[in-house]
């Protein structure tokens, strides 16, 4: 009989994530396989490779897979330098990727279908916890199945995006407009320009991927006459996405949602706020875009050519169907994360520290990490799950004190109650704090430290703050990061 511990432990994903826990395998003597569905790694990345990241180089980069890269004569970028996607691929992950540790067990072109216990079904229980895991994978030469004696999944979710209907299920007609509809972050002033010059462009969402897309179109639309945009957002808290500004932590998201606010001021693009996309209709060569607004009222964009969906996205649950997993019934992400990182209440880009512990789940040995452990909650660095992997691998390694010895130190938004988001939108009423903080005056913080100064509750106790009872709200948390 196959011994567990004489398997690999499997990594799901070679995102930054994925080659992150991978490095930490390898340094803590674990036998890694690494799955990845893309041709190289990181995939998802690749396909917005155009976009400049807010966060510099001193939070993008692991720190076992430097040790490892350095092994191999490798030398960082300079630590404050803003890399768009693409260098964060070209620069550093593709040549962690081809490091001789890493590349021995690294298996491009494998999409993990499923994961599930050898000999178990998800309800037989008796001596589940000593059966390997099986991993389903479709690979070049067909399907297949590889056992391991753990899972770390870090598919992400972008693969995975969120639809453009507001009801959080296709808007009736989506699926046949398809090919006019982009999910993501096109180039559309790059790579994809031509599919856009000229053209008029809904632009849908209200995050940081929403607000990218609409200012390479204003970039677009300033050399070909004809280009227009449009967009759309499900609420009218645009504060939101205007975000921290100067206060913000990561002064390059500042930038952006300052930006966008001066787009928006200028006049040069057609707003819709409180549009509640239901439905998309084709008629002489354009479409029209139907929506409610709150109080059930009709409204209709006319002669849309083209569509981005900056929407979001969600984790694939059908992986672990068969797995006794625990998500948070709203956030899908792992449960014990959820009051954590509540977009409701989490502004200021601070999440408590977090490692195995919270990452667990009824099936023991898999962990949910990296964008995926935070399901639908949109505000993720990358630094997070580095720190989420150094503590589950230690665990897997056995050494608990530095599995438990949890250390998370993220800039802030600046912002109370301000979503970090790529995606998503505001929810009416959901503000904290005395809404818009788009300077440092009004900042989270600084707003919380003057309420309390006043013998105030501050937002962190604002009971507009805590719709959750697990609630650790954004200055509270600030003051417990290390
Ligand atoms: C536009 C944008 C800008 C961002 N900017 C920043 C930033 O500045 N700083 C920051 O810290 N974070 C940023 N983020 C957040 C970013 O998503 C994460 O920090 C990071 O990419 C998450 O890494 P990950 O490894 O968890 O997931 P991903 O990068 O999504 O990687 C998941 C990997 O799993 C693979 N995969 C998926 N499904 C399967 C399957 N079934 N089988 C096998 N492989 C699979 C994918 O191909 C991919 O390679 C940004 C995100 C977006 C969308």
């Amino acid at each position: 009989m196959v011994q567990l511990n004489d398997l690999p432990v499997a990594v799901l994903g070679a995102g930054p994530v994925g080659l992150a826990a991978a490095s930490h395998l390898f340094q803590c003597g674990l036998r890694p396989i690494i799955f990845e569905r893309g041709l190289e790694a990181g995939a998802n990345l690749n396909t917005y490779r155009h976009v400049r990241l807010f966060s510099p180089w001193q939070y993008n980069i692991d720190k076992a897979a430097r040790q490892l890269l350095e092994r191999h004569g490798w030398r960082a970028p300079a630590e404050d330098g803003l890399p768009t996607a693409g260098e964060l691929l070209d620069s550093y992950l593709a040549p962690l990727s081809k490091v001789p540790e890493l590349a021995g067990v690294l298996k491009l072109g494998h999409k993990v279908i499923q994961v599930t216990r050898q000999g178990f079904d998800k309800v037989k229980s008796r001596g589940r916890e000593l059966a390997p895991f099986v991993i389903r994978v479709a690979g070049p030469d067909g399907e297949a199945d590889y056992l391991a004696r753990a899972v770390i999944d870090a598919t992400g979710t972008w693969s995975n995006p969120n639809p453009l209907g507001a009801n959080g299920i296709p808007a009736l007609g989506e699926k046949e407009l398809h090919d006019r509809i982009a999910y993501g972050m096109p180039d559309v002033a790059g790579g994809q320009r031509s599919d856009y010059a000229g053209k008029r462009t809904l632009v849908v969402g209200a995050g940081h991927s929403a607000a990218g897309t609409l200012l390479a179109l204003a970039e677009l639309a300033e050399s070909v006459p004809g280009t227009s945009i449009v967009w759309a957002t499900r609420g009218d808290q645009l504060a939101r996405v205007f975000g921290g500004g100067e206060a913000d932590g990561l002064p390059a998201r500042g930038q952006l949602g300052l930006r966008l606010k001066a787009l928006r001021d200028s006049g040069k693009l057609e707003l819709h706020t409180n549009f509640r996309m239901v439905a998309l209709q084709e008629g002489a060569g354009a479409i029209t875009v139907v929506g409610d607004k709150p109080d059930g009222q009709q409204q209709v964009i006319n002669e849309v050519d083209r569509i981005v969906a900056a929407t979001g996205a969600r984790p694939n649950l059908d992986l672990t169907r068969e797995m006794r997993v625990r998500h948070d019934p709203w956030l899908e992400s792992t449960d014990a994360l959820a009051p954590l990182i509540d977009p409701n209440e989490h502004s200021c880009g601070t999440v408590r520290p977090h490692g195995h512990r919270e990452l667990a789940h009824p099936e023991a040995g898999y962990y949910a990490v990296g964008a995926k452990s935070y399901g639908r909650a949109p505000n993720f660095l990358m630094a997070t799950g580095y720190e989420q992997v150094r503590s589950v691998v230690a665990s897997l390694a056995g050494d608990m004190a530095a599995a438990d010895d949890v250390q998370l130190d993220l800039p802030e938004t600046g912002v109370c109650n301000t979503r970090l988001a790529y995606e998503g939108e505001a929810e009416p009423g959901d503000g904290c704090c005395g809404g818009p903080a788009i300077d440092a005056s009004t900042a989270c913080c600084a707003l919380d430290e003057a309420e309390k100064a006043k013998g105030q509750a501050g937002c962190s106790t604002s009971a507009a703050c805590s719709p959750r009872p697990k609630a650790s709200a954004c200055c509270a948390s600030v003051a417990e990061v290390p």
